[in-house]
């Protein structure tokens, strides 16, 4: 499961996306589909059946793929979802969550924010008052893997407060979904919003929000938008299984590859291991050479990790030494720390992140 080794010009990508690809899932795109053909159609019906099934929401959900990144799929959920006359909450601790507060504002639907501190995991209790003190609150979201962070929010218990109130559920699960296990019966969200390009390793270009098809069937017309109505997307593929306006073919290709590359590796499971693995040697090997991380390892997610930044430290001169050296880091998103972020997440296993850590050595001389 080490990365694409043939492809020298790749670097290692260790960010939150997008994110290192194998050969095959590359290779599935060298060739040319019609929108129409029965093999495309087909390649579209294979792969909404498989991303049900990484969730174990057969048969209540559905899953509705949508051309863009990961914050169409957001954005196409929640303007899908909440009505005019709802209230959305949203539980935050980090820069995805306020995405969630922004995609609402945009939209003009109601809502309202739950602030926590980013080093802190969303907390159930504060969910719970904020509920029994509102009760316009129709729809609660929040984030599974705060990507900014790190954290991995505690949406099962989030899921249980929200059940007793009788509120619905929208889970941002974009880059925890295929390597943390997420149970949607459990939940019993609403929706489940992801994208194809980071923990399930296929290429940019489209994104999913699995819902549960009683709240799509009564969310006709509700949409603001053409191109982002998920119920409007559905009725397409229910139609015809075929996407309303152009798909991102190539794309979808490589989606049906990379998921046949995760089944064989066992599922969430064999991902999860692999990259629970490289985040073990990531975080190990960078406190041998003094860092810390930003979150305590109990609430980490197995997929990317915030270092604080030490004293003086030049990020951009990081960077770039890093970059000469063939890997890509991220800056961080934090507001309460300077930090920078490390990816666990897609083709590349626990030897690249050793050879990532001997860059960081020689990239940690480099800039003195
Ligand atoms: C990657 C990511 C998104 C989507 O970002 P895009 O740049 O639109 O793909 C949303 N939420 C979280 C938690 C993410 O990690």
């Amino acid at each position: 499961m080490r990365r694409d080794t043939e492809n020298k010009q790749s670097p290692i990508l260790l960010t939150p996306g997008p994110l290192n690809t194998s050969a095959a899932t590359k290779q599935a795109m060298l060739r040319d589909w019609g929108s129409r053909d029965d093999e495309f159609i087909a390649l579209t019906a294979g792969i909404r059946r498989r991303l049900v099934e990484i969730v174990h929401g057969e048969p209540d959900y559905l899953a509705v793929p949508i051309q863009g990144s990961g914050t169409f799929a957001l954005e196409a959920a929640l303007g899908t979802l909440l009505g005019p006359r709802d209230k959305l909450l949203v539980l935050s601790n980090g820069a995805y969550g306020g995405r969630l507060g922004r995609i609402a504002a945009i939209l003009g639907r109601a809502h309202a924010m739950l602030d926590h501190a980013e080093a802190a995991p969303l907390d159930p209790a504060w969910l719970e008052k904020a509920l029994a003190s509102d009760a316009a609150i129709t729809h609660v979201a929040a984030v599974h893997c705060e990507t900014s962070s790190g954290m991995l929010n505690p949406i099962g218990e989030i899921a249980k407060v929200c059940a007793r109130h009788n509120r619905r559920l929208l889970v941002d699960a974009m880059s925890s979904l295929g390597a943390v296990p997420i149970d949607a019966g459990a939940w019993a969200a609403d929706a489940i919003v992801s994208s194809a390009n980071k923990c399930l390793e296929g290429v940019p270009g489209l994104a999913f929000a699995l819902v549960r098809r009683g709240a799509l069937e009564a969310a006709k017309g509700q949409s603001p938008s053409l191109s982002l109505d998920l119920y409007g997307q559905w009725q397409g593929f229910e139609a015809n299984g075929q996407w309303r306006f152009t798909p991102p073919t190539h794309a979808v290709a490589a989606l049906h590859q990379a998921l046949s590359e995760f089944a064989a590796e066992g599922g969430v499971a064999g991902r999860g291991k692999r990259y629970g693995e490289n985040h073990r040697v990531l975080v190990a090997g960078m406190r041998g050479l003094g860092f810390e991380t930003f979150l305590p390892d109990e609430c980490q997610a197995p997929t990317i990790v915030a270092f604080r930044q030490p004293k003086g430290f030049d990020f951009p001169r990081f960077y770039d030494a890093m970059r000469a050296r063939g890997f890509v880091v991220y800056p961080g998103s934090l507001t309460e720390q300077p930090t920078f972020r490390i990816g666990c997440m897609g083709r590349i296993d626990a030897d690249d992140i050793r050879a990532a850590l001997a860059a960081v050595a020689e990239s940690l001389k480099a800039i003195g």
